[in-house]
């Protein structure tokens, strides 16, 4: 039997505003335990909370980038539920009417096809706090300062067909939330997360399969692992005549399985109902369509535009828009060099992402910037030195030895483009190796490369390399 995965992800994306929800607390990473919950979110008696208008704008703003329907009117609920990080005794959440429905997401594929995933829904709901087992021994503390934080769930269609492609998926929220400047995306924080539904049917079926939620997975790699080890368990269940029961599971990262947490509950076991402390958030026109002028070039527009502007392939265009900030530094290396954006496609997404990724740096902390890095190119483009002896530059500019031309200067590395003096390396190199050019000359193609190494060696690298080629060919024809 042939099986078919199904995949459908609800990614929790944390929007970020400076204070909570619908609280003024602060939402600031890291503070000490409990100083950032004031009595809203501690649940106290008589609290009444206020929604963030900041909040609502992050979320219509995600509504319009993804060309969704942006409810004019929707309305808070209460999903109730029992645990310790929960004081309140239930999460203020959307239910019957989310903010934003009904969109599309364009997600490209690692063989530059296009996919499009449908979404379901967005909504806006709080985040509950953090239960600490860690730190006590036979006790769990609980931390209030993530309660409250304002969190956007955005669902996805069951319409995802293997790990691969729901990583690609939420890869593409995720470069999307921070273009929006809607989230900082931090998934060692938790501000960006992941359950992941996972079925397996028949292939060819259309009925859909009994679906395990994987909770709470914050690194691409983990959605991956998890998913395929989530698959191969439910298909081996199916093969041996046993059926999937609907549950929530956790992956453990150490032993790479996923384990059972509970069974599913249903929407009914909430009990959800409408918050009566809270007004239906009501939307007008004007306000819409002003936060519909904030938004930026949004990746794909970007990706687009580097395909037809610099002549980029699909991989080339999608990798240097995957942030914002790497599409600026690129588009002013090929601004400042004026010509050639394949090679400094090339050098932003290999030498330099190399090199930042060595260091640990982002793209906005690197050691050599847009426009020395296109003034090094520039000489690639003069001649002034090959591309390899650039790698040398670079690094000697990463190392803070100063500008490509003082590097360039200093180390004597200007390559040698007078024909005369490439003729002289190569007949002293023919004088010196006849028993070689009597080989080659009786067939022996192949030292075709021992020589162009010697004149190399000779020149240190400097002797313009197309050169070398073109007049060796005829000297060595005799
Ligand atoms: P909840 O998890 O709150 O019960 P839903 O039933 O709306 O919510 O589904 C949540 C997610 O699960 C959605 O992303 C949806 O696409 C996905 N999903 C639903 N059914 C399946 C299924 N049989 N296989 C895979 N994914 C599914
Ligand atoms: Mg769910």
């Amino acid at each position: 039997m042939e099986w078919e995965t199904v995949i459908g992800l609800e990614i929790h994306a944390q929007l970020n505003t400076v204070s909570k929800i619908f609280s003024g607390a602060s939402t600031a990473y890291g503070a000490e335990p409990n100083t950032q919950a004031c009595l809203v979110d501690l649940g106290y008696p008589g609290q009444l909370p206020v929604l963030n208008a900041e909040a609502v704008a992050k979320a219509v703003k995600f509504g319009l980038a993804t060309g969704s329907k942006v409810a004019r009117r929707s309305v808070f609920a209460r999903k109730n539920y029992f645990y310790p990080d929960l004081p309140k005794g239930y999460q203020i959440s959307q239910f019957e009417l989310p903010i934003v429905e009904t969109g599309k997401i364009e997600v490209v594929l690692e063989d530059g096809s296009i996919k499009v995933v449908g979404l379901t829904r967005a909504h806006l709901e709080e985040d509950a706090g953090k239960s600490l087992h860690e730190d006590f021994a036979g006790m769990t503390g609980i931390d209030l300062n993530r309660a409250g934080t304002p969190l956007l769930e955005i669902v996805s269609e069951p319409e995802m067909y293997n790990a691969r492609e729901a990583v690609a998926y939420m890869k593409t929220i995720h470069t999307l939330v921070r273009y929006l400047d809607i989230s900082d995306g931090n998934m060692q924080e938790g501000s960006f997360r992941c359950d992941a539904n996972v079925s397996v049917r028949p292939k060819g079926s259309e009925k859909l399969g009994t679906r395990a939620e994987i909770k709470n997975l914050n690194s691409f790699r983990f959605v991956e692992r998890a998913i395929n080890f989530e698959v191969e368990r439910q298909i081996d269940i199916l093969e041996s005549g046993g059926k999937v029961v609907q549950e929530t599971r956790l992956y453990d990262s150490v032993k790479d399985e996923t384990r059972s947490m509970r069974s599913k509950e249903e929407a009914n076991d909430y009990r959800y109902f409408p918050d009566p402390d809270l007004l239906p958030v009501v939307l007008e026109e004007s306000y819409i369509e002003d936060i519909g002028k904030t938004l930026p070039e949004l990746p794909g527009q970007k990706r687009k535009r580097f395909i037809d502007e610099h002549g980029l392939s699909a991989y080339d265009a999608g990798v240097l828009t995957a942030s914002r900030e790497l599409g600026d530094y690129y588009e002013h290396v090929v601004g400042r060099l004026g010509g050639d954006p394949k090679l400094a496609a090339n050098w932003v997404s290999g030498e330099l992402a190399g090199a930042l990724n060595k260091a640990g740096l982002d793209i906005t902390e690197s050691v050599v910037g847009p426009q020395a890095l296109a003034d090094m190119l520039g000489r690639v483009l003069d001649n002034t030195i090959s591309g390899k002896i650039a790698k040398d530059v670079f690094e000697a500019m990463w190392n803070g030895e100063g500008t490509a031309d003082e590097i360039i200067e200093a180390r004597g590395l200007k390559q040698i483009t007078d024909s005369s003096a490439i003729e002289a390396v190569i007949d002293q190199v023919m004088e010196a190796n006849p028993g070689q050019l009597a080989d080659y000359r009786s067939g022996k193609d192949r030292l075709f490369g021992f020589f162009v190494g010697q004149v190399m060696k000779a020149t240190q690298g400097k002797a313009n390399p197309a050169q070398v080629n073109d007049v060796l060919r005829k000297k060595l024809a005799g």
